[in-house]
């Protein structure tokens, strides 16, 4: 094993991780080496996600998430068009299913309002002309002109060959395994990485790397699982907008909706169906005997207190995985969609929602925690992409100290 030095090592190469190399760049640090223990960049959340730039509706006035996407998804469309990578500012309906949901078109336009997001009251003629598939109960319906699709592949492969640029190693197939905060040493799979800082962006895993050092010891990861399946193309064509449900506020999800790819297709999801490993992206695939009983236990806590209204989400989310109620949930936005319309599971992305034990809840807002010589991303979950520029000065104005 050979031994190294680095002022700054970064645990995870997703959106997160990347964003932080370049806002500590930006800084004029150094020396920065950011792991990514797989092959590729992207295997994660950051290249499985429904690629939207997010407006900023949804987050109450004061929180990260609002400030943080609503300053993000202005970086990430200047980046985008400074770096020449194509991206479509399509906008996207939001509307209410059923008649219980309607106060919700109120509550998301006065969010919006407060955080100074721009947002329009349609009523059924106006959906119609914007798009002809959507539906909406009480006339009433919302529309957002500026939320927009990217591919977050590109936005990754970008931001990758620009830090290469800046001499910031991403070195791939490298796992962090073990830290020594007093020594300020990093054990991986290829080497000891002596470091004067170390960030954990380690999205899925970023509790257990904090628990090592005795940091977020009362905050686990709890994963949901996102199934997307796509239209066929004579469906998708009809499609102008986003098409989305109000969402429930209680839960840190957006509700099953269409979402229109930079390729033309529609993706329909993701689900957000609570899963029992933190890469259970198959049945089975990703569970893990030391860890799986103990995500059991956090699920049926927050069942029995119904936390987040924890039991009306896994009792419409499970049955997802079959077709026929999947079509079901998408008929209330999206009426003409017939189920031999929708095709087979195409892709998963698994959320790392932090679930806080003491309270038996989920968080609903971005977490940091500092250690002693270290920063630790704890809740990076949507609209984490969207805010990934901003939300990376932020953490390093916030938390880092050389
Ligand atoms: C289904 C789904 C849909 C979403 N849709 C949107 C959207 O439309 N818009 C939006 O703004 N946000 C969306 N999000 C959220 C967004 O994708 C995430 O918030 C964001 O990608 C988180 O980035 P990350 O870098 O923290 O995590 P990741 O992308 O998961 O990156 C963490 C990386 O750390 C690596 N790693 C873990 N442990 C180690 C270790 N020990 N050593 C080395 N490397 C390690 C992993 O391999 C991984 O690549 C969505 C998320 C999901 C799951």
């Amino acid at each position: 094993m050979s031994n190294s030095s680095t002022d700054v090592v970064i645990i995870g190469g997703g959106i997160v991780g990347l964003t932080l190399a370049r806002a500590l760049k930006k800084k004029g640090v150094g020396k920065i080496i950011v792991l990514e223990k797989e092959d590729h960049l992207g295997e994660h959340s950051s290249g499985r996600n429904s690629g939207v730039i997010h407006a900023g509706l949804y987050y109450p006035a004061g929180s990260l998430k609002a400030r943080l996407c609503v300053e993000g998804s202005r970086q990430m469309r200047a980046y985008a068009q400074e770096r020449g990578i194509p991206f479509q500012p399509i906008g996207k309906v939001i509307v209410s299913p059923t008649p219980e949901q309607l106060p919700m078109i109120e509550t998301i336009h006065d969010r919006a309002v407060q955080c100074g997001v721009r947002i329009e009251r349609i009523d059924d003629q106006q959906l119609r002309e914007l798009e002809p598939e959507a539906k909406t109960c009480g006339n009433q319906a919302l529309y957002s002109p500026e939320t927009a699709i990217i591919d977050s592949k590109k936005v990754l492969a970008s931001v990758q060959q620009e830090l290469q640029n800046q001499s910031v190693e991403i070195s791939l197939g490298e796992k962090a395994l073990r830290i020594d905060e007093d020594t300020k040493e990093l054990h991986t799979n290829q080497r000891t990485l002596a470091y004067g800082h170390l960030i954990n962006a380690a999205g899925l895993h970023a509790d257990r790397v904090a628990h090592q050092i005795g940091v977020g010891q009362n905050y686990r990861i709890l994963p949901f699982k996102g199934v997307y399946r796509k239209l066929h193309p004579e469906a998708a064509r009809r499609f102008r907008k986003l098409i989305y449900p109000v969402p429930d506020l209680r839960v840190p999800f957006l509700g099953v909706h269409l979402t229109k790819n930079m390729d033309g297709s529609v993706s329909v999801g993701p689900t957000a169906i609570p899963a029992l490993g933190r890469e259970n992206y198959g049945i089975f695939e990703g569970l893990n005997l030391s860890e799986t009983p103990e995500m059991a236990i956090s699920l049926l806590r927050l069942w029995s207190a119904n936390q987040n209204g924890f039991r009306n989400l896994v009792r419409e989310e499970i049955p997802k995985y079959h077709l026929a109620r999947f079509h079901q949930s998408i008929t209330p936005l999206a009426p003409n969609i017939r189920q031999e319309d929708i095709g087979g599971v195409y892709k998963v992305g698994l959320r790392a929602q932090l679930y806080r034990v003491d309270e038996g809840k989920l968080e609903m807002d971005f977490v940091v925690e500092r250690g002693k010589n270290s920063t630790h991303i704890l809740n990076a979950v949507s609209p984490a992409f969207t805010a990934s520029f901003a939300f990376a000065d932020w953490v390093i104005d916030t938390y880092y100290s050389p």
